[in-house]
């Protein structure tokens, strides 16, 4: 979409949405438009050349992938024909980037640039570390509240942590660089 930093290397094949490991992945809506996850670029070319996927955004205007039985842009987006359910799918693991990115990098006490994790009710007293008692922490706000629990200390949190909600949370939080391409059909989980 006039992006020349979004178009697919002619000649290495690289793109902005790939792996650590380099393999680009392609971003795959349900019917319902609803974000389904991230597959293999190979995964995604056999969706559309099978005709059970359609091209949502490509790369129009670069290169084109040539199968075995017609020419297809190369994909950065496609949806599913059909509506697949998905049942309750276990919520993301709490990883450091991803708690980074439920509080956007702030400290949840004073709205710093964050760099720790806290556990709001100290390990030390029994707290558990899961997506409920962890929040981003800048490090004086960490080291102040020490092992101590918020009514001793009078503060507050803005709103209780839980895990993010989402299906495609986990694209986002660091596992992927998500395609620029991808961001319109994320939501609001992708600023
Ligand atoms: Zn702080």
């Amino acid at each position: 979409m006039g992006n020349n930093g979004n178009r697919v290397d002619p000649r290495t094949g690289a793109h902005p949405a790939q792996t650590a490991s380099g393999r680009r992945r392609v971003l795959l809506l349900n019917a319902s438009w609803e974000p389904l996850g991230a597959v293999a670029f190979h995964r995604a070319v056999v969706l559309l050349v099978g005709g059970k996927a359609e091209l949502v955004a490509g790369e129009a205007e670069g290169r084109l992938l040539h199968s075995e039985h017609r020419v297809v842009p190369a994909p950065s987006v496609i949806q599913l024909c059909v509506y697949v359910h998905v049942p309750f799918r276990a919520r993301a693991p709490m990883t450091r980037a991803g708690l980074m990115g439920r509080d956007r990098h702030r400290c949840v006490y004073c709205g710093a640039r964050a760099d720790t994790i806290d556990h709001v009710v100290p390990r030390s007293r029994g707290g558990g570390h899961g997506w409920e008692n962890c929040v981003a922490c800048c490090g004086p706000c960490n080291r102040r509240k020490a092992d101590r629990l918020l009514e001793e200390l009078g503060w507050r949190l803005p709103a209780a942590p839980s895990a993010p909600r989402g299906r495609h949370f986990g694209l986002l939080a660091g596992a992927v660089a998500p395609d620029p391409q991808w961001l319109p059909y994320l939501g609001e989980g992708a600023a």
